[in-house]
């Protein structure tokens, strides 16, 4: 189980990089991993959580959440307007803001529910056609959008190409939170997290490096 390694990784990489290691939030991505390896790292004392999808950590949170305290959900996958209500009422923080559509449905909510989850807004620095998130060029107007609506935004997010170096990505994700007085950076993943801690990341997203390689994705 790779959570002391990858923990004492961040440490490093944060100091070598002036920052202080508490100053990153290692979410352990727990999707489609079984639930006995989930356990295991609840075991160890890891807290927060990322999921893909809404129904999967549906199934199973709930348990888990019964059985420890202090858990903390962060939905890391594309949120379907239709799964909102679902999504709001089970994450803490939610990384996958990424359409006008979305973002009503969301003050809506908030509105109702006088509460609302933590907001990343997800960002496709590649400009990939198949993946999430605003462009670049749209993430300016789309984050005023949605500070308009008081939407609580904690920063962006970025999934950089996988054929890309995601540092070129990483830069690209800092300056747009930058010009945008957000402080929230979720990026770096199990390949790369090191590399997104010397660019500034506040929230990186390990899945395999912590708990082995999924069986499917
Ligand atoms: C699966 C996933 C991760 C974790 O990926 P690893 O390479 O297993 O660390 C991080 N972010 C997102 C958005 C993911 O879908």
């Amino acid at each position: 189980m790779g959570l002391n390694d990858i923990q004492s990784r961040i440490a490093t990489a944060a100091t070598a990089a002036g920052r202080k290691p508490e100053d990153v939030t290692l979410i352990a991505v727990s999707k489609v991993q079984p639930p006995e390896r989930v356990e295991a790292v609840l075991m160890a004392g890891q807290r927060i959580f990322g999921e893909n999808r809404v129904q999967e950590a549906a199934g199973r949170w709930p348990d888990f959440q019964a059985r420890f305290d202090g858990i903390k959900l962060h939905l890391i996958g594309p949120l379907q307007t239709n799964k909102a209500r679902q999504a709001v009422e089970m994450f803490d923080v939610i990384h996958t803001l990424d359409r006008p559509k979305l973002a009503e449905t969301f003050a809506r909510l908030a509105d109702e529910r006088g509460s609302c989850p933590e907001l990343f807004v997800q960002v496709n620095t590649g400009a990939e056609p198949q993946k999430a998130g605003v462009l670049p060029e749209d993430a300016d107007a789309f984050i005023a959008q949605a500070r308009a609506l008081g939407l609580p935004l904690l920063g962006v997010m970025c999934i950089p190409p996988v054929e890309e170096a995601p540092s070129l990505h990483f830069t690209l994700l800092a300056e747009i939170a930058a010009r945008n007085g957000l402080t929230g950076l979720s990026m770096g993943m199990s390949a790369d997290f090191e590399s997104a801690i010397a660019l500034g990341a506040t929230h990186i997203r390990v899945g395999s490096a912590i708990f082995g390689e999924r069986a499917y994705d």
